[in-house]
This record gives structure tokens, C-alpha cells and sequence, in this order.
């Protein structure tokens, strides 16, 4: 069976969760810090924030944004439920932009038209996240000269673009957002088993962040509101969570950022490959780019074989994915109001998409095989 995407672990990963196994600290200990100062460093940021998963750092990007019940959050809705359902967590309303067919990001033109509308009807946006699809970047520069002119803030939900450069600068320097957001799940483009982190430059939004992981509960006596009474004293400022990643999944994490511009070398070779090896289907490629991290490879197939053409991977043992279900017309959102049609380019972009194996083990042989096997089915 060959994954859409899958990990690459060696012994070099192994050994050092190995160690953390021996060590004294299983968690909250000084492993957190050395991955967070790693990735901080990595992207050119101040700081970095380890949680336990992409959804937890959305969660208190959010809070420590101050969304709270009433506010507006827009997203995407050609991506995973969690890039929205961070917002519902605070009580926060959702809506959604639709995003560019050749890019399949968020609009900007759609973003602009929706802005210009929401400020006649007085609803402006509180936070917008916008999400870097398959590993490219957002029009950052844009949607940021956007988030001063109407006065919104910007978590980049970042899930896909670990590695990825905008502009030539890192994804997670922050330098057009507030906040970045990592994941390390498995499928992503480095894992540490569950895992994600938070971004930022803004020193009060790090420290609000190390609060909300971890029960709301100030970290530095300069953050507790009276003196401490003792060395044992802790106090709880406001409601937090316990989203904490441990030491083995940080030091997994340091391992695996090692061999992160390798891991990018080779995705954007297999995709340069893919892209070289289907110009003569009749399929629609995704665009090029040299700053993706490529964390998908989304191809875009006539509707109305889409589905024969899935079932017929599946079969051949290619492990195929559709990404996304657009988000809006998921029950839970329906609920809200939102129905097919509100987001035309996401649903035309859902009904036609494939996303191929791509992960750094994957050998040309399999390549070879998955291109022959598109290239018979179409013929
Ligand atoms: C994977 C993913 C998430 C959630 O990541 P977890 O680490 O699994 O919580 C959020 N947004 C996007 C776009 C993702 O792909």
C-alpha cells in the first residue's frame, strides 16, 4: 500500500526519545525549551510556543487574541475543521472566504469584496487565519496591508508549510501575522507523533500562550498579580487548558528539525517530478512553486470521474485522499446556515481533487507506478 503521506523516522529519531526515556524529565522538562528555541531560530522568530497538537496552538492563538463570544473569525474553507473550530472553542461566529482556483488559498480579491461589505454592515473580523495550502504561502503581504487597513489580526494557520519560504523569508518569521501555527502530525512535513507549536514576535502573546497551555497558571512571578507568599506558590490568572507536549515528542521534534531542508529537497523533487511527468494528461496541475514545502500534491481530475478514478486508486493499493471537504458544508457548520453554493470555488475545487503519495520515502519506482496507473485509467 502506497500513503498519501506517512513519516520518515530513523535511528537517529529513535535514540533520542531513547534518551529522554532514561532521562529524568518526561515532560516539562528542559527538552520543550531546546525545541521551541530550535524552530524560534529556524523561522526567524522571537518565540515559539510547543503544544500538544495544531488545534490546541489555534485554540490559544485565539484566546490570546482575545476572541471571545460575538467576535468574527474568518477562515478558509478548503481546509481540515480545525483551522475553524478554533474559533468556535471561544464561542467565537465563523465564516469563510473563498479561495483562488489556481492557488487554492484564500482570495484576496474575495477577502477585499467581503471586507468592503462587512464594514457597511458594521461586522468586521476579528482574527482572519488564513491557511497555507498543500505548503504555499498566502499572499501575505496583501492580506497583512489588508488586516491594517480594517483592523483585523492575522493567525497564519501554517499546518502544511513547515520548511516552506515566503518571499524568500521562512514561514513562522511572523513577519506579516501575529501568530503562526505548526502541526507535527505524522502526514505532516515533520512529526513528533501529536504535536504543534505557536509562533510569534509579540512577547505579551508568547507569554499569554505559555499561560493558556498550561491551566492559566503565570509562569513568572512578574505575571502573578500579588507577591508570592513562598517558592511553592503558584497562581492561576485565568482558564487555561493542559495542552502541553512532552519532552520525548519535543526531542522527536529536535531530531526530526534536523533533517528538515532535506526532507524539503525531496518533496519538491517528487513534486517537480509529478509536475513533469503529467504534462501530457489531461489533468490540471497544481501551480509551481519553489517556496512550497509541498505537503500535498492536489490533482485536479474531470468531476465526473473523480470518484471512479478514486475507488480505481484505492484498489491499485495507491493510497489516495481528497483534501478538503470544504468546511462550510459540513453538518456541524450547516447548522450555522452555510450550504453548498455559498463558497463556489472550494466546491469546484473539492468535487475535482486527488491528492497524490508524496512523502519523503517515496521511491521513483512508486512514482513511476502511480503516474502509469493515471496515465491507463485516462486513456
Ligand atoms: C493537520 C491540520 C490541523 C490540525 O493539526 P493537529 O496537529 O492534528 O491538531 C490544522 N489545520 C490544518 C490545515 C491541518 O492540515
Amino acid at each position: 500500500m502506497i500513503p498519501y503521506g506517512r513519516q520518515s523516522i530513523d535511528e537517529a529519531d529513535i535514540a533520542s526519545v531513547v534518551e529522554v526515556l532514561h532521562s529524568e524529565w518526561l515532560t516539562q522538562g528542559p527538552g520543550i525549551a531546546s525545541f521551541e528555541e530550535a524552530m524560534a531560530s529556524y523561522c526567524h522568530a522571537k518565540h515559539a510556543v510547543a503544544v500538544c497538537n495544531a488545534t490546541a496552538a489555534l485554540h490559544i492563538a485565539c484566546l490570546a487574541l482575545g476572541v471571545g463570544k460575538g467576535d468574527l473569525v474568518w477562515t478558509s474553507p478548503n481546509t481540515f475543521v480545525a483551522s475553524a473550530n478554533c474559533a468556535r472553542y471561544c464561542d467565537a461566529d465563523v465564516d469563510f472566504v473563498d479561495i483562488d482556483s489556481e492557488t487554492l488559498n484564500m482570495s484576496v480579491k474575495a477577502l477585499i469584496i467581503k471586507l468592503e461589505k462587512a464594514k457597511q454592515q458594521g461586522r468586521l473580523p476579528k482574527v482572519v487565519i488564513p491557511v497555507h495550502f498543500s505548503g504555499l504561502s498566502c499572499e501575505m503581504e496583501a492580506i497583512f496591508a489588508l488586516s491594517k487597513q480594517y483592523g483585523f489580526r492575522i493567525i497564519e494557520d501554517a499546518s502544511h508549510a513547515v520548511g516552506a519560504e515566503y518571499n524568500g523569508y521562512p514561514v513562522g518569521s511572523c513577519k506579516y501575522s501575529d501568530i503562526t501555527v505548526f502541526s507535527f502530525h505524522p502526514v505532516k512535513i515533520i512529526t513528533t507523533g501529536e504535536g504543534g507549536m505557536a509562533l510569534t514576535n509579540q512577547t505579551e502573546l508568547a507569554d499569554r500562550m505559555v499561560r493558556l497551555r498550561s491551566h492559566g497558571i503565570a509562569q513568572k512571578p512578574e505575571h502573578m498579580v500579588s507577591q508570592a507568599q513562598g517558592a511553592w506558590e503558584y497562581q492561576q490568572i485565568e482558564l487555561g487548558h493542559n495542552y502541553r507536549m512532552t519532552n520525548l515528542q519535543a526531542a522527536l521534534g529536535v531530531s526530526q528539525l534536523k533533517k528538515l531542508p532535506e526532507f524539503i529537497a525531496k518533496r519538491r523533487a517528487i513534486a517537480k517530478r509529478y509536475h513533469d511527468l503529467l504534462a501530457e494528461l489531461p489533468v490540471v496541475r497544481p501551480v509551481t512553486s519553489n517556496e512550497s514545502s509541498w505537503h500535498l500534491y492536489a490533482v485536479r481530475f474531470p468531476a465526473e470521474k473523480r470518484k471512479a478514478i478514486f475507488d480505481a486508486f484505492r484498489k491499485a493499493d495507491i493510497w489516495v485522499q481528497v483534501h478538503y471537504i470544504p468546511v462550510h458544508t459540513q453538518p456541524y457548520y450547516a447548522n450555522f446556515g452555510f450550504a453548498w453554493g455559498d463558497f463556489p470555488e472550494a466546491e469546484k475545487y473539492y468535487n475535482e481533487a486527488i491528492s497524490l503519495p508524496l512523502f519523503f520515502d517515496l521511491t521513483i519506482e512508486e512514482q513511476d507506478y502511480i503516474i502509469d496507473f493515471i496515465r491507463n485509467f485516462l486513456s
